[in-house]
């Protein structure tokens, strides 16, 4: 069985009070489910912080970058060996706010993927359209080559233990998810895609969606066969409505 994930992404946002409040409201109303892993990938000053909130529950958590240099003078860079010191369980690469704003390219991306490995995190590494892409009738092209992009870096052999999310860029942060179907299209064709890898691959590695998912609509998306899981932004800020989204995987 493939296992299951909701991770939350608190982007950059945060303060050691208000985290504290988060983290307290998650650890209070966290009931676990058989092979799922709730977790939350925040920014790197709290680090130590969520590590010592979340030490000896059994809720992770991760970085939302990580560099793609080892170590060295690269000014304001946070490595993956840095989030592993820190007990780190994953991390995630590529996710469509650094490839637009901060540049990453998919070469880049798999870099990262591969720093983040070496240091025995998990990555969780984001793929997806924009708008215009998928207007165009470029979607399968643009979200597998992002996939290909990692598979040329790494094989098959580097992908065993990552995740993967496939979050549409115009569905991220707008309030605009994308339906089941559209969804579970994007993800049954990279299943596919990885499948001609390696059928094991394909049947094990958790492929997550993000892009507007709240407690509301998680239900229906976690349903799909080929949706393991939810990767979070907004809605993870709040506790009420992300335990609200783990709870939907326990439901589906
Ligand atoms: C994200 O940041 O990965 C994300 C999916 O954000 P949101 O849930 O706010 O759309």
């Amino acid at each position: 069985m493939r296992s299951k994930l909701v991770v939350g992404n608190w982007k950059l946002n945060g303060s050691l009070e208000a985290n504290a409040a988060l983290l307290a409201g998650l650890k209070a109303g966290f009931k676990s489910l058989d092979g799922a892993t709730l977790g939350v990938c925040v920014p790197a000053p709290y680090f130590q912080q969520v590590g010592a909130a979340l030490a000896g529950s059994a809720i992770a958590w991760g970085g939302q970058d990580a560099s793609r240099f080892e170590s060295g003078a690269y000014t304001g860079e946070v490595s993956a060996r840095m989030l592993a010191d820190c007990k780190a369980h994953f991390c995630i690469v590529g996710h469509s706010e650094r490839r637009a704003i901060f540049g990453d390219s998919d070469a880049a991306v798999a870099e990262k993927f591969g720093r983040v490995k070496a240091a025995g995190l998990v990555p969780i590494a984001c793929v997806g359209e924009t708008l215009e892409q998928r207007e165009a009738g470029n979607t399968a092209k643009v979200v597998l080559g992002q996939v290909e992009a990692l598979l040329a870096a790494h094989g098959q052999g580097l992908m065993q233990d990552a995740v993967l999310a496939y979050e549409p860029v115009w569905a991220i942060g707008t309030g605009r998810t994308a339906s089941k179907e559209q969804a579970q299209e994007v993800h049954a064709l990279i299943r596919a895609r990885l499948g001609e890898v390696d059928a094991g691959l394909s049947a094990r590695m958790p492929i997550l969606y993000g892009g507007s998912v709240k407690a509301g609509n998680a239900k229906e998306l976690f349903g799909m066969p080929d949706i393991d899981g939810g990767l979070v932004g907004g809605a993870s800020l709040v506790a009420e409505e992300f335990l609200g989204i783990w709870a939907a995987l326990g439901s589906r």
